[in-house]
């Protein structure tokens, strides 16, 4: 079916869907106001992943004796390469995209697109240009950009979002980070290996207060950040926060307290070079003029789709951040959403799961989950068993000097069906896939078990603790 098809927004989910609908026949508009790649590209995945590596690098340097390797002389971060390293890995990842898009005929606009009297579909250029664009199909993949709200204004130099952190001048002494989520643990693992005295603050009880993050993964990434001396304040929130000459200082007490009038003996007040509001994030649907339309949005102004990315009006798809946290809001899920979206815009009839998406965080240790946790699948009604292989019993990662974590499986006893996988341990992020594919391929513990693993491997992680869960363990 030849379409004309519009995108709005070049993020994964928004390039992908272009990428896919042009493969498909149509012809297809691809407009973004900013930089082709959107947050994944410019400030979230790819930058955060290119400094973490910098901070590694660093942390690698000053445990070289542990080693047996001698530096001489010392050895420090420079804050301005390493953002320089930052931008030109992202640079080229741009002109890779751009490259993509011009080999399937997409034609990008720069530009802010929104809707207007009629729905009619406007893209504006530039101070005064207004040029309408003719869609059969709209593909809606504006994103989302950090939460802001009035009691920590952003000001770029003090109080900070994920969006300045990255490219500020100088790693500060000290820093203050809010919200405990995947950003605020992420930025806490790199300053606190850059060297900054880093206290996070965390209204609930946990690090990574997430629904797919198993509580067990929690606790023991709190345990090796409270090693790397890395403060996690938890049931604790920033009641008031003002600048002073030296940074900021912030006052802090239970989340219940809310004001800093509340009962001082419950308060404590700290000062840092800076601080990092990382509370959430906020749909880019405010100027979209989609009233003009028949998309819905709930209470806060996500978009709200069915699984076939369709949203109330039958000419419009959404995915990718715009559809909130009730869906996932992660860049393979955007580039997932934006394959079903494409195809049916294109007379497709897709649907999107969400069930066995895999889910990264890049802390040290690394955390990363693929389907139920344990107090989910007992909510679902499982009578599943949970079992746990500790990465220190595993060769390689002894040799590696990366021995704190722990694998864990949830299954379910009567057929061994595999229901979720949690890591925490080294390179945790990329064990996963093994899991995920297990997960939607249906896999048991015991072909988990009996698929034969390279040694020696971290990924032998995989068989032990399967091997556990099917009552067979290998070693203990
Ligand atoms: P976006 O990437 O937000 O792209 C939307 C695009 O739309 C933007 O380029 C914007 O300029 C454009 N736009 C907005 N309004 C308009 C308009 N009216 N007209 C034209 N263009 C418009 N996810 C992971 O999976 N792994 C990670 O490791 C990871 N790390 C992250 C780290 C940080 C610090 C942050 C903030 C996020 C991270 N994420 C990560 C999340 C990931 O970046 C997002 O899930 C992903 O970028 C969402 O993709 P998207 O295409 O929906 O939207």
């Amino acid at each position: 079916m030849s379409r004309k098809v519009a995108v709005l927004g070049a993020g994964p989910g928004g390039y992908m869907a272009a990428v896919r609908a042009a493969r498909l026949g149509a012809e297809v508009t691809l407009v973004e106001e900013g930089n082709l790649g959107g947050v994944c590209l410019n400030w979230g995945c790819i930058p955060t992943k290119a400094m973490l590596t910098s901070a590694e690098v660093l942390e690698k340097c000053r445990e070289a004796a542990q080693f047996g390797v001698e530096i001489q002389g010392s050895v420090s971060p420079d804050m301005a390469r390493m953002v320089e390293r930052k931008d030109r890995i992202v640079q080229t990842q741009i002109k890779g995209i751009a490259g993509l898009l011009k080999q399937h005929g997409v034609s990008h606009v720069q530009g802010r697109a929104s809707f207007e009297q009629g729905g009619e579909l406007i893209v504006h250029t530039g101070e005064v240009g207004r040029e309408p664009l003719e869609a059969d199909r709209i593909i809606v993949a504006v994103g989302s950009s950090p939460l802001s709200v009035p009691a920590f204004p952003f000001d770029g130099r003090r109080i900070l979002s994920s969006d300045h952190i990255l490219s500020i001048p100088e790693i500060p002494e000290s820093l203050i980070i809010v919200g405990g989520g995947v950003v605020g643990c992420e930025f806490a693992t790199m300053f606190s290996r850059l060297g900054s005295k880093v206290t996070l603050v965390e209204a609930l009880d946990r690090v990574l207060p997430l629904p797919s993050v198993d509580e067990d993964c929690s606790k023991v990434l709190q345990r090796e950040m409270k090693k790397k001396k890395i403060a996690c304040l938890l049931n604790t929130t920033v009641l008031s926060c003002q600048p002073t000459e030296k940074g900021i200082e912030a006052v802090v007490g239970p989340p219940g307290s809310r004001s800093a009038s509340g009962p001082k003996s419950q308060q404590e007040t700290l000062q840092a070079q800076a601080m990092l509001v990382s509370i959430g994030r906020a749909p880019n649907t405010r100027d979209l003029g989609l009233e003009w339309t028949d998309v819905g949005l709930d209470d806060k102004g996500w978009i709200i789709t069915d699984e076939s990315m369709q949203t109330g009006d039958e000419t419009i798809f959404a995915i990718g951040d715009v559809c909130g946290p009730s869906r996932i809001m992660l860049a393979h899920v955007a580039a997932a959403e934006a394959l079903i979206a494409a195809e049916n815009a294109l007379g497709g009839n897709l649907v999107m799961g969400y069930d066995t998406v895999p889910g990264c965080i890049f802390t040290a240790p690394e955390v990363a989950n693929v389907g139920l946790t344990e107090a989910q699948a007992r909510d679902k009604g499982f009578d599943c068993r949970a079992d746990t292989v500790q990465v220190r019993t595993m060769g390689k990662a002894q040799a590696m000097g990366e021995i704190a974590g722990q694998a864990k499986t949830i299954s379910d006893p009567a057929s061994g069906r595999l229901l979720g996988v949690h890591l925490v341990g080294p390179h945790a992020t990329e064990l996963i896939a093994e899991a995920a594919l297990a997960l939607k391929t249906g896999c048991s513990v015991q072909d988990l078990a009996e698929t034969i693993h390279p040694h020696p491997t971290l990924s032998e992680i995989m068989a032990e603790v399967a091997a556990k869960a099917s009552g067979r363990p290998l070693h203990g």
